[in-house]
């Protein structure tokens, strides 16, 4: 939906046009997963589909929502009643932010917000936080708040966790507030360091696609914490802060460390190598063999699956069907258990693969999935 849209609605919805319309993008990881509670590094793109907000100030202390994507019409809150987990409905988003906003010590009297959201919500690419990060972006440009990108995000990852009540890392924020179009963002989540890599797939005759595979398997709650908690426990067993601190060059020795405590070997061998496959696409990106991450992708899938345990029988078909299809590599994507997974492909093979994988889920009678291109986009930005 375009800015010219989401404007029309507003002025039907509160009487008058908005002050700005702003938009921030869902994201997708192109590798480092589970790194990000280790302290360890990822690598995000922003996603061509954004949330798109229309956006006011009021001064009587009254937040008004409405979104074009969910049943219902305006919500009115009052700042002064805003609380962590008193809402749970999805405008816990845009009010968590807000709360956020005004328990940090900035001013903000109040809003009038209309939005509208390309992004696929519940399918591991962010809608969540291009929801947050829009609102955010709106309130700090309207009210001269003066934040910078990684604050917002920091802001935005508090409303998630405090407010809406989901224990979520710092990469979905950071993503949709800092990527760049054309570059995938480099960012270590323990000292929110970043930087830009170049990612242009299209002038490199490539492309990237991701396959929601539309399931999300029902005990993924459960085992993220389980994951969590057994990362924290191989850190303990190895004496360091975080995994993020055991060496690749030492992983050997780590493991021989942990004896017979095989899950949390299973564990550690995942992230230690993880964030060296995210140094190894950094390196081989800046050194423009992208063709070369393929292999890297699909080794980061076979250590999500047989290490971590976090695939789902839909995304090893993804992979299986993209690989044999002639795709350069593939993975999952996002925490797992479902959602979605990404395959990088020759640009001349972008038929090819979609088809095989199509066809291979409809013979394993599972539920078709949705296949799109992902072109790596920009950031939060104000449109008009
Ligand atoms: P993801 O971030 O992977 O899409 P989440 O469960 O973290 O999945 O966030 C999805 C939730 O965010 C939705 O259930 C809804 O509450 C909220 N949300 C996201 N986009 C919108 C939107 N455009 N309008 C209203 N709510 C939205
Ligand atoms: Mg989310």
């Amino acid at each position: 939906m375009g800015a010219q849209q989401v404007r029309d609605v507003f002025v039907d919805l509160y009487g008058a046009e908005p002050e700005g319309v702003w938009s921030a993008p869902g994201r997708v990881n192109l590798i480092g997963e589970h790194t990000d509670y280790n302290d360890g590094f990822v690598m995000p793109f922003a996603l061509p589909h954004v949330t798109t907000a229309a956006v006011s100030r009021r001064t009587d202390g009254v937040l008004r929502l409405h979104s074009a994507d969910v049943d219902g019409g305006v919500v009115e809150l009052a700042l002064d009643a805003l609380a962590p987990g008193s809402d749970r409905n999805w405008t816990a988003y845009p009010a968590g932010v807000v709360w956020a906003l005004r328990e940090t010590g900035h001013t903000v009297t109040g809003a009038d917000i209309h939005l509208s959201s390309t992004v696929p919500t519940g399918a591991g690419l962010s809608s969540s936080a291009a929801l947050e990060v829009v609102v955010a972006l709106a309130l700090d440009d309207l009210y001269e708040l003066g934040l910078k990108r990684w604050q917002l995000a920091r802001l935005c990852q508090r409303a998630e966790n405090v407010y809406v009540g989901a224990p979520t890392g710092i990469m979905d924020q950071t993503a949709s507030a800092c990527c760049q179009a054309g570059h995938a963002l480099f960012l270590d989540t323990r000292d929110l360091s970043q930087k830009q890599i170049p990612f242009d797939l299209a002038a490199e005759g490539l492309r990237l696609l991701v396959v929601d595979t539309q399931v999300k398997h029902a005990h993924s709650g459960g085992e993220y914490g389980k994951r969590r908690a057994g990362c924290e426990k191989g850190a303990a067993l190895l004496g360091v802060d975080a995994l993020r601190d055991v060496p690749y060059e030492g992983l050997d020795e780590a493991l021989a460390r942990l004896g017979d405590e095989e899950e949390v070997r299973r564990l550690v061998r995942h992230i230690v190598t993880e964030n060296h496959r995210v140094e190894r696409v950094v390196s081989l990106l800046e050194s423009g063999d992208t063709r070369a991450i393929g292999p890297v992708l699909t080794e980061g899938h076979a250590s999500l699956r047989d290490d971590f345990r976090v695939s789902a029988p839909e995304l090893d078909l993804v992979v299986d069907a993209a690989l044999s299809a002639g795709a350069l590599g593939a993975r999952m994507t996002g925490g797992g258990f479902g959602g979605s997974a990404i395959v990088l492909v020759e640009a001349t093979d972008v038929e090819t693969v979609t088809k095989a994988v199509t066809e291979a889920f409809a013979a394993a009678d599972f539920t078709a999935p949705r296949v799109f291109e992902a072109v790596p986009s920009a950031g939060a930005r104000r449109v008009s």
